[in-house]
């Protein structure tokens, strides 16, 4: 039974983070999860950069997950290395596809048909867009725009190549696209919610804000609320949940905002990604001893106990720093004028 009365708590288990996991790990890292933050169900990734966990492991680590309750849908990060010596001379970025290019799509079209072999919902990781400039793609752009070509490109590429592939192989599928955090940029990127809530089954919500001044995308930490709302009115109903990770996390009270904001947001599932950057990491520790408090609560007084616990943490931080500043300058000030000039370099205000 799920830990959580509103959502589901979701682990997203890439191909290198399983590829090697015994049964025997698998079921120790599991019941170090199951302790500290729970897990419902998992989204089980069998390709990612050219990883592809074979058959014989990827059922075994479905038979593992099932036997101890435990929801397994599937996932796919639609990322390649170069197929062929041409390809090195294309413009990518971080591997992602090349569309126009035909021995891309052919693979791309094998990994989803070895998903959905294997799981009645998958999802896709949000490496789906594309930002090639080879020479193939700027001739099949021809006068278009990029934004134009490209979302042409991915929502045919949506429906040719990975949604139609996908139910020919298993009727009973169902895919997810998932939505990265930069929602400013989808169309240049050839994401198009407005025509892919149409041909996918689900959509799918990234939340992961991070520390905003200290990280390069500079997100509003709202946006894990705002933009959880905003797709969950592109599809009523079929936003399936929330993803977000614990990349850029520092303080830890960023971690537990991602999960407070995309919980308050009525995400259905809270998918943490993922299982091997998490696996052993404090922020989990952290964010279980929150939740599991709040979850007793009602709504609102969930929300106000999250926001007492982190006024409580900064003002003891706070309280902290400016004692030992005190004392630090209180000490300083109270040594010989040769005794300061000797330990100038070790001052605190001096760092
Ligand atoms: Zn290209």
């Amino acid at each position: 039974m799920s830990r959580y009365r509103n959502f589901k708590i979701v682990l997203f288990c890439t191909a290198p983070n399983m590829i090697n996991l015994t049964e025997k790990q698998l079921l120790r890292q599991l019941d170090w999860f199951d302790k500290y933050s729970g897990c419902d169900k998992v989204y089980l990734e069998p390709y990612r950069d050219g990883v592809l966990i074979p058959e014989e492991q990827l059922e075994m680590l479905i038979r593992v997950f099932k036997s101890r309750g435990v929801e397994v849908s599937g996932a796919l990060t639609t990322t390649c290395n170069d197929l062929t010596p041409e390809h090195k001379e294309k413009v990518r970025f971080s591997g992602t596809y090349c569309y126009t290019n035909k021995e891309m799509r052919d693979y791309l079209v094998t990994t989803v048909e070895y998903t959905a072999k294997h799981f009645d919902e998958f999802i896709l990781d949000d490496w789906f867009f594309t930002y090639c400039t080879c020479d193939e793609c700027r001739a099949a752009k021809g006068d278009r725009s990029w934004e134009d070509f490209r979302t042409d490109l991915l929502a045919e590429v949506s429906e040719n190549l990975v949604v139609k592939p996908a139910k020919a192989v298993n009727p009973n599928v169902k895919v997810i696209i998932k939505y990265p955090n930069w929602s400013e940029a989808y169309q240049e990127s050839g994401y198009d919610p407005s025509k892919q809530r149409n041909i996918f089954d689900l959509i799918y919500t990234g939340t992961e804000t991070r520390d905003t001044p200290n990280s390069d995308q500079h997100l509003p930490r709202y946006m894990s609320y705002s933009l959880t709302r905003l797709m969950e009115n592109y599809a009523p109903g079929r936003n399936g949940g929330t993803w977000f990770d614990p990349y850029g996390c520092s303080p830890l009270e960023i971690f537990l905002e991602q999960g407070y904001l995309s919980a308050f947001a009525r995400a259905k599932e809270l998918t943490l990604f993922c299982w091997g950057s998490l696996y052993k990491n404090r922020v989990v520790r952290r964010s279980v001893c929150s939740s599991n408090r709040s979850t007793r609560s009602s709504t609102r007084r969930v929300r106000l106990s999250a926001h007492r616990r982190i006024c409580r943490r900064t003002r003891r931080a706070r309280i902290i720093l400016r004692t030992s500043w005190a004392w630090s300058a209180f000490r300083w000030n109270s040594r010989p004028t040769s005794r300061r000039t000797a330990k100038a370099y070790s001052s605190p205000f001096r760092h």
